[in-house]
């Protein structure tokens, strides 16, 4: 291109960026000069739309002549395009994001005009937006490629304009209410208008403004969703990113990368590093609410479809009447303990099986009602002897197993004396009357045996040659 031609599309890219800027600044002066009626929380909102528009110019003017008039600073790769285009939007999303809070926030107190000033504001904003992207593309590539997508965006304005008239609205479903969601940027304008807009959407909002600040806030607290900006100094979003999966799933801790990084690359490299989504800046209020939402509703699922399977789990292993383990988890956790020895990585251990004596007297004497109290009554003595290492499960009708990890015959001795005893002394009260009970039982050592079949035909044994013998005892050898 020649060097006139390029001070054309200069001119016009000048043009094309001052006059909606301008513009801007006339629409916010004449609600500023018309706000005394507004409190100091809506005033503040006006001011801030007009730093942000001072901002805005002195940074394209500064850019303009570094880049432009002297070409004392040039762009020659993407990354370099993409921090010019960041720091020139930056206010510009300022803009954009403070007037969209006015109208969301303030609908009923804004006065119609100034609501249609607001409106302006917004559609001018998205102009600049337009003119910067011209601005960085040419001092990229040199090329303009404005006059040759004319016609798209003419098509697309339709499109868009036929879309304002469809009404719609999103539903935040009450499982994802209240979610904690930590938003991280270090342009505080960012951080504010993306806090609002989500505690709006009933959310949870915590802000950091550096990526070291957030790993510590997400090491302390727990939080459901992060957004997290690309762009930011000292540890950028990227490096956060890393560091975030390095200690959480992408189910346990989903992250929407934010940014205004356009090209396809860097937003492929955020979701091959484990990021959920991608949201470019400025933010769209109804992309970033669908994309929350949809984030989090994905992340409930999840969590609800694991407490199903673990409450499956749970009833698969446990029975039912009782609460205690059933003989399914006894004898597979039998089975484990077993092949732990055998790999040599576990000491020996006990099995006792007992059995209420007598029982089919009481359910004869008292109705089958009373026997389940019974039954229920021994298992709630028995686990609060038998702790956890150890193990002990309902495994038939009246009869218990436990796993001891202990082959101390001592020990052994007195843990059986103490169920036992414990058994004996309690008395179940039952449509008033006293109901007591005795337990046999028979214990066997993995020492003694080469299997666990057999180690339960031993220990079976040892409880028959007890209830032969009288009783309201446990045996531990053959006697
Ligand atoms: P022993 O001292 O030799 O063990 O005599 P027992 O009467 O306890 O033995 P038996 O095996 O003849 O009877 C066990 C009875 O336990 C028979 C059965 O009806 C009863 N039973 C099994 N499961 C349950 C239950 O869940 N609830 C009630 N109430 N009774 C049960
Ligand atoms: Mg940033
Ligand atoms: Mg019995």
């Amino acid at each position: 291109m020649s060097s006139k031609k390029e001070k054309i599309v200069l001119t016009q890219i000048k043009q094309d960026f001052t006059t909606p800027v301008d513009a801007i600044s006339d629409y916010i002066n004449l609600i500023i000069d018309g706000s005394d009626v507004y409190d100091d929380e809506i005033s503040d909102e006006f001011q801030n739309i007009k730093k942000s528009a001072k901002t805005l110019r002195v940074n394209f003017n500064d850019a303009f002549l570094e880049y432009a008039d002297t070409k004392r600073k040039t762009i020659s790769n993407d990354e370099e395009a993409s921090i010019l285009r960041h720091d020139l939007r930056t206010p510009l999303n300022g803009i954009i994001g403070y007037s969209e809070i006015l109208l969301e926030d303030f609908e009923d107190d804004i006065e119609e005009s100034h609501a249609e000033d607001i409106n302006h504001i917004i559609g001018l904003a998205k102009e600049v937006e337009g003119a910067i992207a011209r601005f960085v593309d040419f001092l990229k590539d040199g090329t303009d490629k404005t006059s040759e997508s004319l016609a798209e965006n003419e098509s697309a304005e339709n499109l868009f304009s036929s879309l304002g008239k469809i009404d719609y609205k999103l539903e935040i479903i009450d499982e994802i209410k209240q979610s904690r969601i930590l938003v991280v940027d270090d342009i505080k304008t960012n951080c504010d208008v993306l806090k609002r807009r989500l505690e709006n959407n009933t959310f949870l909002v915590e802000v950091s403004m550096s990526g070291k600040d957030a790993l510590e806030k997400i090491a302390k607290e727990k939080f459901d969703l992060v957004l997290l900006d690309v762009l930011m100094p000292e540890v950028n979003g990227l490096e956060v990113l890393i560091k975030i999966r390095e200690e959480y799933s992408a189910d346990k801790l989903p992250v929407i990368m934010v940014s205004s990084f356009d090209d396809v690359e860097s937003i492929s490299k955020c979701i091959q590093l484990g990021a959920s989504d991608y949201l470019p800046k400025p933010v769209n209020s109804t992309i970033l609410t669908q994309k929350v939402a949809s984030t989090l509703e994905r992340k409930s699922l999840r969590e609800r479809e694991e407490q199903l399977l673990s409450e499956l789990h749970r009833q698969a292993i446990t029975d039912e009447m009782t609460g205690v383990p059933n003989r399914r988890y006894v004898f597979e956790q039998l089975e484990k303990s077993f092949d732990d020895i055998e790999k040599n990585s576990k000491e020996h251990f006990a099995t006792a099986i007992f059995d209420i004596d007598h029982f089919k007297n009481v359910n004869d004497t008292y109705g089958h009602a009373a026997g389940d109290e019974i039954i229920k009554k021994v298992c709630n003595l028995a686990t609060s002897i038998i702790k956890s290492p150890n193990i002990f499960g309902r495994i038939g009708g009246e009869e218990f197993l436990a796993v001891i990890f202990n082959d101390s015959e001592n020990h052994l001795q007195q843990i059986c004396e103490k169920i036992r005893t414990s058994v004996e002394k309690e008395e179940t009260l039952f449509d008033n009357q006293k109901i007591s009970v005795t337990l046999s039982g028979g214990v066997c050592f993995s020492n003694e045996s080469s299997s666990v079949s057999d180690l339960v035909n031993k220990a079976d044994e040892r409880l028959y040659l007890a209830k032969k013998n009288g009783r309201n005892k446990f045996y531990l050898k053959e006697e």
